[in-house]
């Protein structure tokens, strides 16, 4: 678990954890310049994002795959199947980097949370 600063520097852009002193992240972000609360829903955002690419990089490279065994399936004799390995594997990567920024985002969204909740309840 990242301590309590680390986890509000978290980007909610690009999902970098930036030092405490940092003003703004690398891909510009004004990460001190930002609240809780917005924070929150930057990474909500972000986890939403996220999701939604690795869902389309699985639909494409999923896709491809099926069709590449079509192609062969339907192939007649002495005929060669196609196979689309630049969609399979632009789809796969795609699927596999957003799936490993949701739970980037997803963990980050819930580190927030935990740090704001303890902070709403130490208020009097
Ligand atoms: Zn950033």
């Amino acid at each position: 678990m990242l301590p309590e600063a680390a986890i509000m520097r978290t980007c909610p852009k690009c999902l970098l954890v930036n030092t405490d002193s940092a003003q703004r992240c690398d891909c510009g972000f004004p990460i001190s310049q930002i609240s809780a609360q917005v924070m929150e829903a930057e990474l909500a955002s972000a986890h939403r994002d996220a999701l939604s690419r690795a869902v389309m990089g699985l639909v494409i490279g999923v896709g491809a795959i099926v069709v590449s065994v079509a192609t062969l399936v339907l192939a007649g004799p002495g005929d060669q199947g196609v196979l689309f390995y630049g969609a399979i594997i632009a789809g796969l990567a795609m699927a596999g980097r957003g799936y490993s920024r949701m739970l980037d985002a997803r963990q980050a969204l819930a580190e927030a949370r935990a740090v704001e909740k303890k902070r709403s309840s130490q208020e009097p």
